[in-house]
């Protein structure tokens, strides 16, 4: 169980439509999972966008740049996922390739 956070990129400004990508999961008891792409490899990268496009909850609900990067801290202490690819003493786990 966990809730998984999308990014909402180009959006067209004639009819709303926008493509989605994947930024992560959270789940309880784990630290957060930031789905990483060559493009995006790091939460560095993702900021970028998180400050300027719109970031929604798997509810659909938008959810504050802020608040998600808040979220991510109050993880770090918890569970490594064990196939998580970035070094650990960053705050977050780095995942590769498609996963909810
Ligand atoms: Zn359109």
């Amino acid at each position: 169980m966990g809730t998984n956070y999308d990014v909402e990129m180009n959006a067209c400004s004639q009819c709303g439509r926008s493509d989605t990508i994947h930024f992560g999961k959270s789940s309880a008891g784990w630290r957060f999972t930031l789905h990483v792409t060559p493009e995006l490899p790091d939460l560095e990268a993702w900021k970028r966008l998180l400050w300027t496009q719109t970031i929604r909850d798997e509810y659909g609900r938008k959810i504050e740049a802020d608040y998600l990067l808040d979220l991510i801290r109050a993880k770090a202490h918890l569970l490594r996922d064990e196939n998580a690819t970035n070094d650990p003493g960053e705050m977050y786990d780095a995942i590769t390739g498609t996963f909810s």
